[in-house]
């Protein structure tokens, strides 16, 4: 959740797309950090400007949040909002795609959105690859569960 950068222009996915707002045990005291997570995302996400009402002093799992296209050379094309998915790199040489707003997704339709997906998809993981140098499993991340692409 780094959105508020000049690239990530309209775009608040990763704060749409979330199931949880990873908070430390000492922002967990703080009333600044009363979050909720719904269908619509965060609740601290202004439906009005679609930014982030807190950014200065967003919490410690939002700023480590590493959003991949904002890293490449990627065109716009690729922007999570208008692609559909953001991806970003974890520890472990993972890759993890996770769709914009999961949940309006049903659990049997994630099968139909991947295939959908799959060219811009392989596209990004190639991109990761080359950028970082290594080799990257992708995984897939939905509210239901991590699963296995590559
Ligand atoms: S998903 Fe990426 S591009 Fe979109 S708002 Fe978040 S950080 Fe910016
Ligand atoms: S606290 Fe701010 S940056 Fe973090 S998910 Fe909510 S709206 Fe996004």
């Amino acid at each position: 959740m780094i959105q508020q950068i000049d690239k990530c222009e309209d775009c608040s996915a990763c704060c749409r797309s979330t199931d949880e707002i990873y908070l430390t045990d000492e922002e967990k005291l703080i009333p600044l950090y009363d979050i909720t997570v719904t269908l619509e995302g965060c609740s601290l996400l202004s439906k009005k400007t679609n930014r982030c009402t807190i950014y200065k002093d967003r919490p410690w799992g939002c700023r480590e949040f590493k959003c991949y296209y904002i890293y490449s050379d990627l065109s716009k094309d690729y922007l999570p909002e208008r692609v559909g998915f953001m991806v970003q790199i974890r520890p472990k040489e993972l890759l993890l795609v996770t769709p914009v707003a999961p949940w309006k997704i049903k659990v049997t339709e994630f099968q139909n959105w991947v295939n959908n997906h799959r060219e811009k998809i392989m596209t990004m993981h190639k991109e990761a690859e080359r950028t970082e140098e290594v080799s990257l499993a992708l995984f897939l991340h939905t509210p239901y569960g991590d699963s296995r692409l590559l």
